[in-house]
């Protein structure tokens, strides 16, 4: 297959939903959870989508699908213009690979370097094994790890360290879509912003489209190009990155912003902060979910729900917007 040209959609979700069902005791009924809810969504080649929400709100159901690992109940996911259904697990794995957010429990602390980052060679049964620790190495200068810690393990390294050990394993396979999900939330805050930038990096260099998922619009802020924000299984916006202090956003993302740009100093780079709890998603509010936190809602808010409208780039779901 050739390679996607710039601007190119190269993962897509068309109507996408995952609903389980739940029971919350032995004689009750079953009741339904709308994990991921009617969710269309495009990723071009090169770009960064930031996707953000707070925990619940369906971002990592959404990875999981992408990368193959979650069936959607239903709906249709598209990679390279083509049915995901028309891949095999490994074909996906070798294009799209994620970095997760743990270094600590995503990598096996009794393995080397060595083993961890060629492990994906040895399950694709790329290139001949004496070329391996020549392709190892290549990846350690790329993720700015030294070659001597080759024959190190986990336990000796830190946390950042141990984030660049999972990089360069999500990279060896040459993937051209990389899926981020929560890459610097355990990592102490004057590491996050040097992995965030060997993320931009490596996209220059390598070409790299990214699907980057944080519960933080800070860090989502600072990689993205586009943002997408989702509430309770569902996008309510989409923007380009540059419009995100507009005054006319969703109150959601608006919130978002405001919890950003918290001026509590100890918070470092702060959390999401809103007024109310997270619903419940076994029983969502009415109308639109975000009626019982929302500083404008109005009577409409709770009897309908807001359908997501706009362009392709640029999209709200807001009875007020
Ligand atoms: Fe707020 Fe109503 Fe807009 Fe929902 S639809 S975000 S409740 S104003």
């Amino acid at each position: 297959m050739k390679d996607a040209a710039p601007g190119e959609t190269v993962l897509e979700l068309k109507n996408v939903s995952k609903i389980y069902d739940v029971r919350q005791g032995l004689l009750a009924a079953p009741k339904t959870l709308g994990a991921l809810q009617d969710v269309s969504l495009r990723i071009q080649k090169g770009e960064i989508l930031g996707l953000v929400g707070e925990s619940g709100s369906g971002k990592s159901t959404l990875a999981k699908i992408l990368l193959g690992l979650l069936q959607p109940t239903s709906g249709k996911v598209e990679i390279f213009g083509q049915s995901h259904e028309s891949y095999d697990r490994r074909w996906i794995a070798r294009r799209i690979q994620p970095i997760f957010q743990d270094p600590y429990s995503s990598l096996n602390p009794r393995k080397t370097v060595r083993e961890i980052v060629g492990l994906p060679l040895n399950i694709h049964r790329i290139a001949d094994r004496s070329e391996w620790d020549g392709r190892i190495k290549e990846m350690l200068d790329l993720v700015g790890l030294p070659q001597r810690l080759i024959d190190a393990n986990p336990a000796q390294m830190s946390g950042g360290q141990r984030q660049r050990v999972a990089i360069a394993r999500a990279l060896i396979m040459k993937p051209e879509i990389v899926i981020c999900d929560e890459p610097t939330s355990a990592l102490d805050v004057s590491v996050q912003s040097q992995i965030l930038n060997l993320l931009m990096e490596l996209r220059e260099t390598l070409g790299l489209t990214y699907l980057f998922i944080s519960h933080n619009l800070a860090v989502v802020e600072h990689i993205a190009t586009r943002v997408a924000v989702m509430y309770l299984g569902r996008i309510v916006e989409e923007t380009p990155v540059e419009k995100l202090f507009d005054k006319q956003r969703h109150p959601y993302t608006r919130a978002l912003m405001e919890s950003v740009l918290s001026p509590e100093p100890s918070l470092g780079v702060p959390d999401v902060q809103i007024e109310g709890s997270f619903p419940n998603p076994i029983s969502p509010p009415s109308g639109c979910a975000f009626h019982p936190r929302c500083a404008i809602a109005g009577p409409i808010c709770s009897a309908e729900r807001p359908e997501l409208k706009g362009s392709a780039q640029e999209r709200v779901a807001c009875h007020m917007r």
